[in-house]
């Protein structure tokens, strides 16, 4: 009797064992099916990639893409706010299932996450009030330089120009606020940003110098989920390949793209 509870209890150790090293962990597309809905964190306050219209939608060049995206998958959407510093986070605990929030590809950042192809080709700039002196970051030794919190532009600006005094925010308007009141000399991202905040500003605002960095950008995903990754790079690549993505494009930017993501071949 001893040995028999002895043999019952080592099975079901050998079971529990088994079930626990299975991978039970539903990948994210069947977690969108379950759910009826993909759950998309974009940005709400970088303009014209995902921001707030007058209208009071969330719009932009993220947006669209992600829209066609998800109807290229079969899938609806929600959107979700997000800022530079929660994306990756929010990706990673599952508050959302993609994150398509104008952000850098770059190997720091697939350690917790995975990224899709590259799909919009940026370089870092800086963005002053029209009166600045400076013809390039070379200048701004001792200025103070507003940054946002969780973007590769803080670092990348020190890096550049180790003297200048770096001023974090959390979002975009607040930095924007600080250079228009004097508090900062500059605010340091994307440049297509800062070439959209100077033309909205009316001569207010200009961007100082040429793009000093590399920023391509990647829609983040889970990291290991390459069925998911798959997915959304192939819409990426159909929307290049049915002229969607130049029509998106254009309609963002202005003009005709610079360059095309990549299209791997059927
Ligand atoms: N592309 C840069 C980054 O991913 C700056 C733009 C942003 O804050 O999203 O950090």
């Amino acid at each position: 009797m001893k040995r028999l509870k002895v043999l019952f209890l080592s099975v079901m150790a050998f079971l529990i064992a088994l079930v626990s090293l299975s991978p039970a962990k539903a990948g994210t597309l069947e977690k969108i099916k379950r759910k009826g809905y993909m759950t998309v964190g974009v940005k709400y306050d970088f303009k014209p990639f995902g921001f707030v219209n007058e209208k009071g939608e969330v719009v932009g060049f993220d947006i669209d893409l992600v829209r066609y995206i998800a109807k290229k998958l079969g899938f609806k959407v929600k959107l979700v706010q997000v800022t530079s510093k929660t994306r990756i986070p929010m990706l990673e605990n599952g508050n959302i299932d993609l994150a398509a929030a104008s952000m850098t590809h770059k190997r720091k950042r697939d350690l917790p996450i995975d990224f899709t192809i590259s799909y919009y080709f940026d370089g870092q700039a800086i963005l002053a009030r029209s009166d600045c002196k400076a013809k390039s970051y070379k200048d701004f030794a001792g200025k103070r330089v507003a940054a946002i919190q969780g973007a590769t532009s803080g670092p990348n600006f020190l890096k550049a120009q180790p003297n200048a005094k770096v001023v974090y925010f959390q979002e975009y308007p607040q930095a924007l606020m600080a250079l228009m009141k004097g508090k900062v000399d500059a605010i340091t991202t994307d440049y297509t940003w800062c070439a959209t905040q100077a033309k909205d500003s009316h001569g207010k605002l200009k961007v100082v110098g040429e793009p000093f960095t590399s920023e391509p950008y990647g829609m983040g995903v889970r990291e290991n989920d390459s069925d998911f990754r798959d997915a959304v790079n192939f819409a990426i690549q159909d929307a290049v390949l049915d002229g969607t993505y130049a029509k998106v494009y254009k309609k963002w930017f202005g003009k005709e793209p610079t360059k095309l993501p990549e299209v791997w071949p059927k």
